[in-house]
C-alpha cells in the first residue's frame, strides 16, 4: 500500500489481530534475555536507516536532520538503553512488606503483559511518538498494532519498512490509513490502548476501550502556561523559551504554548526573545535550514487563521508575522497584548506563535493558569525559591520544568504524561513498562496456619476479642 494514502481494510485489521492474540502467550513466555536481543535489534536497525529516517522527515515537513537525530532517533534509542539496562529487575516479582496480621505470608508483584496492545500516534514527533512507547509494549511482552498518522506517509513509511524486518506481523504489526483505520482498530477488543494526540480525539479513544473495558493511557495536548517573574535570568530565559518553543515550529506537545511575564520585565524579555529568535534563524527565518514548516494546509490555514484573528483584535507582532501560503510556512512570531478571547488564548497553538501577557503579582499567573484546563506541562523561570514553591504548590500539571524548555522529557527517570484534560497515565522507562504491564498481586502462604483461621464463624466471646484488639492495636 503506498504510504497514507489508503485505509487499511476492516478484514485485514482483524486478521492481524486475531493472528496477535493467537501468537499472545507465546509472546508473553519471551525471557528478559530474548526481549532484550528484539530491543537490540531494534537499536542497530534505527541506526542503519538514520538517513532514511531523516529524508523521510525531511519530507514530510522538512524537519532539520539534526533535529531528527535528538529529537526523534535519539530519545528511541535512549529508551531501548535505558530498558536494556534495567529490564531483568524490572520482569523479577517485587517483594512488598507484610502486615503484621498476616504474618506467616509472603507477597509481591509479578508484572505481566497486558496482552495485545494498540498504540495510535500523531504525527508531530512521529517516528519518537510510535516507536518509543512500542519499546515499552514490547520490554513488558506485549504483542503490539501500532498506527501511526496519516499526515506523515513518508515516516509511516520507513517505520512500516522497518517493523516488517525486525518482526512478524502476529508480534508487532504496522497498519497505516487515516481516521477509519482508526475506528476499526478501535473496534477491537485489545488489552490496552496507548493513544498520543488531541484531547478531542482522546475521548473519542476512551470511549471505545470502555466498551472493552481496555485500559488506556492518553498522552494529550492543551495549552502549556510559562511564567517568568522579575527575579528571572532574562537572557537565558529568552534563549530556552525562543527554542522551546519554536523547534519543530511550535508543532510540540510541551511547546511553552503562552507567556506569562513579570511587567517589570515584559519589554526586555520581548527584546531579548527577538534577539534569540533572530540569531537562531537570521532576519529571514524562510531561509533558513534550521525551520520545518506546518505539516499540511489544514494546521497552516487553522495557526494563520488564529493568528489574523488576534492581530485584527489589536494583538501587537512584537517579531514575525510573515506567512507564505506555498511553501506553509509562518515566521516565528511572538504577540502581545493579546484578547483573551482570541483563538491564540482559548485553543492549543500548536505552531510558531507565542503570545505574551504581562502580570503584576505571582498570584495573578497562577489564577489565570488555574482558570484552564491543568496542562501537559508548565515551565516556571524564577530565581526564587518561594515563587517556585509557591508556583508548584498552587498550581497542577502533568510535568514541570524550572529554568528550561521541554527538558523534563528527557529525563528518562521521570514519568511523562498529563492530568486529566491533557492525559491519563505515564510513559517513559520504568512508567512505560508499568503502563503496558498488569502489576499482579501475589499473595503467598507460607506458614501452616494463618490468622483468619483464626476467625472464621462460628463467632465468640474470643473471637470478638481478637477483633477488639486487631482493630485498637493493629
Ligand atoms: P489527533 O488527535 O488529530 O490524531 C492523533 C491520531 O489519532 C492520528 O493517528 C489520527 O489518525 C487518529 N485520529 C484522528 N481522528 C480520529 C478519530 N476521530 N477517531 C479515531 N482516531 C482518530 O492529533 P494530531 O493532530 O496528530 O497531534 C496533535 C495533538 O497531539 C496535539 O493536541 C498535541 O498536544 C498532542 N500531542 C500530545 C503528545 C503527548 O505526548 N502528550 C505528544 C504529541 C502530540
Amino acid at each position: 500500500m503506498t504510504a497514507g494514502t489508503t485505509d487499511t481494510s476492516r478484514q485485514e485489521i482483524r486478521r492481524i489481530f486475531e493472528a496477535q492474540r493467537a501468537n499472545q502467550a507465546a509472546v508473553a513466555k519471551a525471557t528478559a534475555r530474548e526481549r532484550i536481543a528484539k530491543l537490540r535489534r531494534l537499536h542497530k536497525t534505527l541506526l542503519h536507516y538514520r538517513q532514511e529516517i531523516r529524508d523521510a522527515l525531511y519530507k514530510d515537513f522538512q524537519k532539520p536532520p539534526l533535529e531528527v537525530d535528538l529529537t526523534e532517533i535519539y530519545i528511541i534509542t535512549s529508551e531501548i538503553k535505558h530498558t536494556i539496562r534495567n529490564l531483568r529487575r524490572w520482569m523479577k516479582p517485587q517483594n512488598v512488606g507484610t502486615p503484621l496480621p498476616l504474618l506467616g505470608s509472603r507477597s509481591y508483584i509479578q508484572y505481566q503483559p497486558k496482552g495485545v496492545v494498540l498504540i495510535i500516534a500523531p504525527w508531530n514527533f512521529p517516528v519518537n511518538l510510535t516507536f518509543t512507547p512500542m519499546v515499552s509494549a514490547i520490554a513488558a511482552g506485549n504483542c503490539v498494532m501500532l498506527k501511526p498518522s496519516e499526515n506523515t506517509p513518508h515516516s509511516s513509511a520507513i517505520m512500516a519498512k522497518i517493523v516488517e524486518e525486525l518482526f512478524p506481523e502476529n508480534e508487532v504489526a504496522l497498519v497505516e490509513g487515516a481516521v477509519e483505520t482508526s475506528k476499526a482498530l478501535l473496534d477491537l477488543p485489545f488489552n490496552h490502548i496507548f493513544f498520543t494526540g488531541s484531547p478531542a480525539v482522546g475521548k473519542i479513544v476512551m470511549q471505545a476501550a470502555a466498551k472493552n473495558l481496555a485500559s488506556v493511557t492518553l498522552e494529550l495536548g492543551g495549552k502549556s502556561p510559562t511564567i517568568v517573574d522579575e527575579t528571572a535570568d532574562l537572557e537565558k530565559a529568552a534563549a530556552r523559551i525562543a527554542w522551546g518553543k519554536h523547534v519543530n515550529m511550535g508543532q510540540t506537545c510541551i511547546a511553552p504554548d503562552y507567556l506569562l511575564v513579570h511587567e517589570s520585565c515584559k519589554e526586555e524579555l520581548l527584546k531579548k526573545i527577538s534577539r534569540h529568535l533572530n540569531a537562531s534563524y537570521g532576519e529571514a527565518p524562510q531561509n533558513s535550514p534550521d525551520y520545518p514548516r506546518i505539516v499540511n494546509r489544514h494546521h497552516f490555514e487553522r495557526v494563520k487563521a488564529s493568528l489574523q484573528e488576534a492581530l485584527e483584535k489589536g494583538a501587537r507582532a512584537v517579531i514575525g508575522g510573515q506567512m507564505d501560503d506555498a511553501s506553509r510556512f509562518i515566521a516565528p512570531t511572538v504577540v502581545a497584548e493579546i484578547a483573551q478571547d482570541s483563538r491564540l488564548m482559548t485553543e492549543e497553538i500548536f505552531g510558531p506563535v507565542l503570545p505574551v501577557i504581562g502580570f503584576r503579582s505571582l498570584q495573578e499567573a497562577i489564577d489565570r493558569i488555574n482558570s484552564r484546563e491543568k496542562p501537559l506541562a508548565l515551565y516556571l523561570f524564577s530565581k526564587n525559591r518561594k515563587n517556585i514553591r509557591q508556583v508548584l504548590n498552587h498550581t497542577r500539571a502533568g510535568t514541570t520544568c524550572i529554568n528550561n524548555s521541554l527538558l523534563q522529557f528527557n529525563n528518562i527517570n521521570l514519568p511523562f504524561g498529563g492530568d486529566n484534560n491533557s492525559g491519563i497515565g505515564k510513559s517513559h522507562g520504568w512508567f512505560g513498562f508499568e503502563a503496558f504491564s498488569n502489576a499482579r498481586s501475589v499473595y503467598q502462604q507460607i506458614w501452616p496456619l494463618s490468622t483468619a483461621d483464626l476467625l472464621r464463624p462460628p463467632y465468640n466471646a474470643w473471637k470478638q476479642k481478637l477483633a477488639d484488639w486487631t482493630l485498637k492495636w493493629l
